[in-house]
């Protein structure tokens, strides 16, 4: 099933399909197919990565149609993405890419640290992790359902840091850099989130206070933005 309210990134099966065509380069949809299994996702997910620019599809007729899918540019680098949150998520060491080992994912030129303790690695596929994505109230929702605790549901909303930097802040444990937090940021959808909240405000410089992207005063010191 394809459900329109969560991004196309955070639905079922498109790092699978990402990833198979990241390491097959062009590959046919019958072949995508086999790896998936779902015969109408597939159409669907496939339609909505095209529309998001994050794969190209060539039609040719050859006796029937046959549809060669390979990743675009902006395909190819949210793929890269997408690996590297999951070898840290898993702590696998990876040889290419030493920054994986080390539990950094790199955000949009920044750095942030994913890495988890060994009983909040294993905690960890406890969580689900939901993101609610619109105009006015970004924010991730988190299930956290440990075998033997009590089922905690909390919020993980943007906000900015002492340094004025958006990050990501856990209500439940009032922390910019708590384990949620961490396993919320390896995926590709949170960050994508992230970059577009960046991008759709203006921090004024003096004091911080984030203001719509199109004002040109700030609204709390009155300073010129740019
Ligand atoms: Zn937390
Ligand atoms: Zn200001």
């Amino acid at each position: 099933m394809v459900d329109s309210k969560i991004p196309i990134l955070a639905q079922k099966h498109v790092s699978t399909i990402l990833l198979f065509i990241f390491e097959n380069g062009t590959v046919h949809k019958t072949d995508i197919v086999s790896v998936v299994h779902s015969n109408n996702s597939v159409d669907k997910l496939i339609e909505e990565l095209k529309n998001e620019g994050f794969i190209s599809v060539k039609k040719e007729f050859a006796g029937r149609n046959t549809y060669y899918i390979s990743l675009t540019d902006k395909g190819i680098s949210v793929t890269k993405n997408l690996k590297q949150a999951q070898a840290a998520a898993e702590g696998k060491q990876n040889e290419e890419d030493r920054e994986t080992s080390e539990g950094i994912i790199h955000v949009d030129g920044e750095e942030i640290n994913v890495r988890l303790e060994p009983e909040e690695r294993k905690n960890s596929k406890y969580l689900k992790i939901l993101i609610h994505s619109n105009v006015l109230d970004d924010h991730i929702s988190v299930e956290e359902a440990i075998p033997g605790r009590p089922t905690r549901i909390f919020n993980i909303y943007i906000r900015q840091n002492g340094h004025g930097y958006f990050r990501l802040w856990c209500e439940e444990d009032k922390s910019f850099d708590c384990w949620h937090v961490k396993e919320a940021w390896t995926y590709p959808a949170v960050q994508k989130m992230m970059m577009e909240y960046k991008y759709k405000t203006k921090v004024c410089p003096y004091c911080k206070t984030v203001n719509d992207l199109d004002a040109d005063y700030c609204k709390h010191c009155g300073a010129k933005l740019e």
